[in-house]
């Protein structure tokens, strides 16, 4: 297994965070760190960033494989704290690529001279609430501990990798690769025979440009995926035109919305309403507009299997009117769980890659992977001779970054045994035995079911404003309260089980990692409805949270 990776270099503690404790430590400079460290040192707090990587930018920063770009429209997925930032941006594409993602990151660094107080190279492994001393120490792989009165988990949702452990993967005398972990210097098929196994979002936008680089390219699909055409292209200057004219009045349409985005609005009737034409009209015209828009065509598209099943045919058709094989179009059509309960995957041309004489797809469901032998995959059907293999196999997702660290609160309690049933916090925020440690995006959020970039914002400003109020008490301690953060979890439950989302064997209940409880990990109550629940929670003194410890 060969993944690009920092050298974990050594730097003396001393040069990371000087002689004294930081009051704000911050674990991850990706979206959400860089910002948080922006915020922060706004309040004039002492912040520092530790970052795992070589460089910032989080997701970005990793997922370098082809074809890897945003799959909300690039004027959205953006920061919009700052209009300056804002005005001087310029993106090319509606989706933007990763690497014109990566350097906006690196833009947003150097722009609000964040790197001074980011230490690269620098993977945290433990974190643990120091009582007597009312602080968090958190351990690094290599060096000295780092201590901070608060602790702020930007650890990302998607950013610990499934590892593959395929039988005898040890064996095979080629090239392997993890989408999730990518390397900077990118990888070259060219006259290959490549192996992707996954047909997930990763998978299905790097299979296209694999394609046609490789001599062959071999596709081991366990279940398949429903995908919608991005209609990428360059963003006309009428579109840019019309977004920066109403850009204040979008951006706070944004916040309060369902989904953190707008260009995949919602129409406000259910599709048993209204007639075959209307509603192939209304898909077709959804279709058309590309991306996330066909999943908001109806209302009830993710409360009702009948009305599901609408949309899930719909896809389908396109399918077969796609792939020119009816097998294959068969095959790559999704029949075991409602449409849009997995993330809904935006490509350009993938099914139209399976009409390629240079790709097979494999039924990895039919025909189930056995062994990775030497030269190739072996499935119960036969040996595929590859030279390399791509997984893309995903994530462990929400709670991978934060318990793959050894986090203890009160009394030493470990959050791998709090969570050992799920994770439990309250908003998403907090969690109930681990005072002023913070978690943006966490379990308990929208997080992955909105536009990262929004959901982003509202956590960082919301800690930044709890911290600022807490020091204008000179309080010194702020942590869930065990019943709100219990009611909390039932609400987020109950607003799931309200849903389709559980007939999915998805990453959002944990489902794709052996092991993993069976909990529907986000919250899906909407964007809008949470950031004003959050903002009603701040402004009555932050209810539901204890706060202590009066601090000289
Ligand atoms: P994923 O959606 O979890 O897909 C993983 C794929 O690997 C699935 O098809 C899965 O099949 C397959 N797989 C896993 N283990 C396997 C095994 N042992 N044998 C055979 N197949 C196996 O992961 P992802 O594609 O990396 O995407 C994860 C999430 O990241 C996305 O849902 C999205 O939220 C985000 N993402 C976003 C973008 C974007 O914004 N454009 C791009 C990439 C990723 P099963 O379904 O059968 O388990």
């Amino acid at each position: 297994m060969r993944f690009a990776a920092g050298a974990w270099e050594e730097r003396a503690v001393t040069e990371v965070v000087g002689e004294n404790s930081l009051d704000v430590v911050v674990v991850g400079a990706g979206f959400a760190g860089l910002y948080m460290l922006h915020r922060l040192r706004g309040l004039g707090l002492r912040a520092k960033v530790l970052e795992a990587g070589d460089g910032v930018g989080g997701t970005w920063f990793w997922n370098r494989y082809p074809g890897a770009r945003v799959d909300i429209e690039s004027q959205e997925y953006s920061y919009s704290f700052d209009e300056g930032l804002e005005d001087e941006w310029d993106w090319s594409e509606r989706y933007a690529t990763q690497p014109e993602l990566l350097r906006y990151a690196n833009h947003v660094a150097d722009r609000f001279d964040l790197r001074r107080d980011i230490v690269l190279n620098t993977r945290v492994v433990a974190a643990r609430f120091d009582e007597s001393a009312g602080l968090w120490r958190l351990e690094r792989l290599q060096g000295e501990p780092v201590s901070a009165r608060f602790c702020v988990m930007a650890t990302g949702c998607l950013s610990v990798i499934k590892e593959p452990d395929f039988p005898g993967q040890n064996t095979f005398r080629g090239e392997t690769w993890h989408t999730g972990r990518w390397p900077a210097e990118g990888v070259d098929f060219c006259g290959k025979r490549v192996a992707v196994i996954g047909t997930g979002s990763s998978a299905i936008q790097s299979i296209p440009i694999i394609a046609e680089q490789a001599a062959h390219l071999t596709v081991f699909q366990r279940t398949p995926n429903y995908s919608v055409p991005a209609h990428n292209g360059p963003i006309d200057p009428a579109t840019k035109a019309a977004w920066k004219a109403d850009r204040a009045e979008n951006r706070q349409k944004e916040r309060l919305s369902a989904g953190g985005f707008l260009s995949s609005d919602s129409n406000p009737v259910s599709v048993l309403e209204v007639d075959a034409g209307e509603r192939r009209r209304i898909f077709e015209a959804r279709w058309a507009r590309g991306g996330f828009a066909v999943g908001g065509a109806f209302n009830d598209l993710s409360l009702n299997l009948e009305a599901n099943a609408h949309a899930a045919a719909f896809v389908a058709g396109k399918i077969a009117d796609i792939v020119e094989d009816p097998a294959v179009a068969d095959t790559l059509t999704p029949k075991t769980y409602p449409f849009g309960t997995k993330r809904l995957c935006v490509d350009t041309g993938y099914y139209a890659t399976f009409n390629r004489p240079n790709v097979t797809l494999v039924d990895a469901a039919a025909t189930p992977i056995q062994t990775i032998t030497p030269t190739g995959v072996a499935t119960t059907a036969g040996t595929f001779e590859v030279d390399a293999i791509v997984f893309a196999i995903g994530f462990d997702a929400m709670t991978g970054a934060l318990l793959r660290m050894d986090i203890r609160g009160r009394n030493g309690g470990a959050l791998k045994d709090v969570w050992a049933e799920g994770p439990k916090t309250y908003l998403g925020l907090m969690i109930a035995g681990f005072p002023n440690l913070f978690t943006i995006t966490g379990p308990g959020s929208p997080s992955v079911l909105s536009n990262m970039v929004v959901s982003i914002e509202q956590h960082v400003d919301w800690i930044a404003d709890a911290v600022a109020w807490l020091r204008d008490r000179r309080m010194g301690e702020m942590e869930a309260d065990q019943a709100a953060q219990d009611a909390w979890v039932d609400h987020v439950n109950q607003v799931a089980a309200g849903t389709l989302f559980h007939r999915a064997n998805s990453w959002y209940l944990g489902a794709n990692i052996p092991g993993k409880p069976r909990v529907f990990m986000p919250y899906i109550g909407g964007v809008g409805p949470y950031r004003l629940l959050c903002d009603e929670i701040a402004a009555g003194d932050y209810k539901g949270f204890t706060v202590s410890g009066a601090v000289a």
